[in-house]
């Protein structure tokens, strides 16, 4: 058996209460996958619905190495199911690595993908069909998937309003982060990559998303970019990211779940992103230990400052109530060399330390893993991220915590539940007990076909 296959193998039967399209969804996301030509799509001409780089570039190789992956985008994310560990559906957002020991190929004559693992086969492979919106362009001939993208199987519209982070350099940017190459990366391209969404085209997005999403498979939608320190177009962060919410929401009141990621602002400002109608708030703390938050989130830091950080995530609990304040961690970065944690054991114990810590206040923070991206110090100098191991272990650590403090899963993630989860970035969701109760609150169960 070959190294991949034993590691993953080896930590499914270890770990028999974590759900096996958990295990395997976690090193995909951390690993990366390599894909065929006749796996890509034909972009936005095509059936299947491209990937759109909404934010980071999530792959493990720049664009200019990824050969026909960037001429002829992969698609955005997998449904992978059935194989040798008989996988319930499970989504997964694409990573691309040339170099990965998984891969996606059509085999020939075939209608269906095959994912391997170190040359075997181990699932099938559905591609989300191109919804009708992406074929529909803006009056000014932008594509909704530029302005307005859909991830997480069309649950959630990924308004990146502000392209680019403020934190700049190495002395600010958060050292995992590549927002800033990335939008470097595709100017060079000549892609088209807006840096500051005017309003207007994002309601002008959001309008053709609301009309030709006939299903209402959208459900929210999220409000976020790079912090702000000075003003951006005049604006200082609340009152940038403000006008979009209060446009949003006039336009079309309470027809998605309306989120904001933002810097941990004072409580005056969360108050009128709450007034603006906004339901859920992501002042996200990225990393827990304080040595390591210092090291890795410098403009975080320097900006606000740790302890400032998390005391106003409780303020914001106060305004939003603690359930829809949802601080996100980038699991795994507390091992990254040369200052993380050097074994599972000290890393799992101060995640869980700062998962305590808000749950037991009623916060319950969520994770996405971390993508070792190249043009990043941690990426860089960690390209293999973090041990798969870290991350099974973080699944049950943080299962168990939620239990422990008498939680619910976060709303606005979809379904939690092996076979049922949407959410593509982590498995989190996939880990938890399905729960009816406990979906989301404006969640129904249309979801766009799979090609
Ligand atoms: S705050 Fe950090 S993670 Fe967020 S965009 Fe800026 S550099 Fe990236």
């Amino acid at each position: 058996m070959s190294n991949r296959t034993a590691l993953v193998e080896g930590l499914m039967s270890r770990f028999p209460h974590i759900p096996p399209e958990a295990v395997l969804k976690e090193d995909l996301l951390r690993t990366g996958i390599a894909f065929d030509d006749s796996a890509l799509t034909d972009n936005l001409e095509g059936e299947v619905k491209p990937k759109s780089y909404f934010i980071f570039s999530f792959d493990q190789k720049p664009l200019a190495q990824l050969g026909n992956a960037a001429r002829r985008r992969p698609p955005e994310e997998l449904a992978l199911t059935g194989g040798p560990y008989a996988l319930r559906r499970t989504i997964v957002s694409v990573r691309v690595n040339p170099d990965s020991p998984y891969r996606v190929y059509r085999a020939a004559g075939s209608e269906t993908l095959t994912l391997t693992m170190d040359g075997a086969p181990i699932a099938d492979a559905a591609l989300p069909g191109m919804p009708e919106y992406y074929r529909h362009t803006l009056s000014n001939g932008k594509t909704v998937m530029e302005i307005a993208p859909t991830i997480q199987w069309g649950y959630l519209i990924y308004l990146t309003v502000f392209r680019m982070c403020q934190y700049f350099g190495a002395k600010e940017e958060c050292q995992y982060c590549d927002i800033n190459h990335n939008w470097r990366q595709h100017k060079q391209e000549g892609r088209p990559y807006t840096g500051i969404k005017p309003i207007e085209e994002v309601l002008e997005a959001l309008a053709i998303i609301d009309k030709y999403d006939t299903g209402h498979s959208s459900h929210a939608y999220t409000l976020t970019g790079g912090s702000v320190t000075s003003k951006v177009d005049g604006r200082e962060e609340a009152d940038f990211y403000g006008l979009y919410a209060q446009a949003i929401e006039e336009r079309f009141p309470g027809r998605w779940i309306g989120k904001v990621v933002a810097q941990a602002l004072p409580r005056a400002d969360v108050q009128r992103f709450k007034d603006y109608g906004i339901k859920i708030y992501h002042p996200n703390y990225e990393v827990w230990d304080k040595r390591l938050f210092e090291i890795i989130c410098p403009g975080k830091e320097r900006y606000v400052g740790r302890e400032e950080w998390h005391r106003r995530i409780f303020d914001a609990a106060e305004v939003f109530g603690a359930r829809y304040v949802i601080p996100n961690f980038v699991a795994g970065v507390e091992m990254a060399r040369p200052f993380g944690f050097a074994t599972v054991n000290e890393a799992i114990a101060s995640t869980r330390e700062g998962l305590d810590h808000f749950m037991s206040r009623g916060v319950t923070p969520r994770f996405t893993t971390w993508c070792p991206e190249p043009a990043t110090p941690l990426g860089r100098d960690n390209p293999e991220g973090a041990p798969l191991e870290y991350h099974i272990r973080l699944l049950e650590t943080y299962r168990e915590a939620l239990e422990k403090h008498g939680l619910q899963p976060p709303p606005g993630y979809g379904p939690p539940g092996a076979g049922n989860a949407v959410f593509s970035v982590s498995s989190f969701m996939d880990t938890l007990a399905p729960n009816d109760e406990n979906a989301d609150e404006l969640m129904t169960s249309a979801v766009p076909a799979a090609v």
